[in-house]
């Protein structure tokens, strides 16, 4: 343990509480996902051959670089677990913001009121969801590994969302993640931003979409090497895929709807110019722990 410590540490630069913290995570995995506790208990016990070998090939894939959410298959986010894969991008911390600020504007139901979607497989480009339209409506767009969308209805079981990829690849991950965490409020998609949407109207969208500069350094370097590049960047300034979720949302936004979506550490500004020309009003940007502003949205009137 002490060795792949410090191993972690030197190849990956890591602070050592990090390096210990990661060891530890892919210790337990190659032990069959024992309890944590039960490491600490037994840290000093020599490990069985088999679980050594496995180990030790984990480790190689983390030293390879290999993001620790894609060896383990998992992260959790919102105090839910969700599968990942290499076709989605792994939830961040930061996209917690992104989900509070979405919860404050999604009325909670009486209790007892039960789903009004059932949770149905995902459809292709073209396919319908059914609704009534006047329940409250919720559309996540580039829903990824479902983890917004999924925290959000799991939080809101009397509210009707849609959830939209446009890889199928990531759209089973999300569908699977449902199926797990056994939300059934939600359907979902495959659809370029709006493109399968017709005409549906929705109280509110999100989105953390890809906002990274295509010459951006940090796509060469971390987790994000190995993440998905086209949940990850977007044109030359990043903005491409937000300038076209900010200038359609109106038309898929009942009045008094609103648009939230996350974006890049120095786009806040630029963003709100963006929503300022599409005709949104309320429109405010937020700051994530690190005091970064990272959420920007506003509303429609009409
Ligand atoms: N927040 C991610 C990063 O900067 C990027 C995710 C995204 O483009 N939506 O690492």
């Amino acid at each position: 343990m002490a060795q792949a410590q410090s191993v972690l540490a030197d190849a990956l630069g890591l602070a050592p509480t990090e390096a210990r913290i990661e060891a530890q995570v892919l210790l337990k995995h190659g032990l069959g996902d024992v309890a944590r506790a039960w490491l600490i208990a037994h840290e000093h016990d020599p490990v069985a051959a088999k679980h050594e070998a496995t180990f030790k090939l984990l480790l190689h894939r983390r030293l390879e670089g290999e993001p620790v959410a894609y060896i383990l298959g998992e992260r959790e986010f919102f105090g839910l677990m969700f599968k990942v894969t290499p076709a989605t991008l792994i939830p961040r911390p930061e996209t917690e913001l992104l989900v509070e600020l979405a919860l404050r504007r999604i009325p909670s139901p009486p209790s007892g009121c039960p789903p009004t979607a059932m949770l149905s497989p995902p459809m292709g480009e073209g396919g319908r969801q059914t609704g009534s339209g006047s329940e409250f409506r919720v559309l996540d767009l580039g829903t990824g590994s479902g983890a917004i969308a999924l925290s959000l209805a799991h939080a809101r079981p009397g509210v009707e969302f849609v959830a939209v990829d446009v890889s199928p690849d990531a759209l089973a991950v999300a569908y699977e993640n449902a199926q797990r965490l056994e939300i059934s409020n939600i359907s979902f998609m495959q659809s370029n931003w709006y493109a399968a949407l017709d005409t549906q109207l929705f109280d509110l969208i999100v989105s953390n979409p890809p906002y990274v500069a295509v010459g951006d350094a940090h796509l060469r370097h971390g987790d994000l090497r190995f993440e998905p590049l086209s949940a990850l960047s977007s044109g030359e300034d990043g903005l491409d895929d937000i300038r076209r979720i900010v200038s359609e949302a109106p038309v898929h936004l009942k009045p008094g709807g609103w648009l939230l979506f996350e974006h890049g550490y120095d786009q806040a500004a630029k963003v709100r110019e963006l929503l300022q020309l599409a005709g949104f009003n309320a429109i405010f940007s937020a700051c994530d722990l690190a005091g970064i502003e990272r959420v920007s949205g506003g509303c429609v009137l009409t």
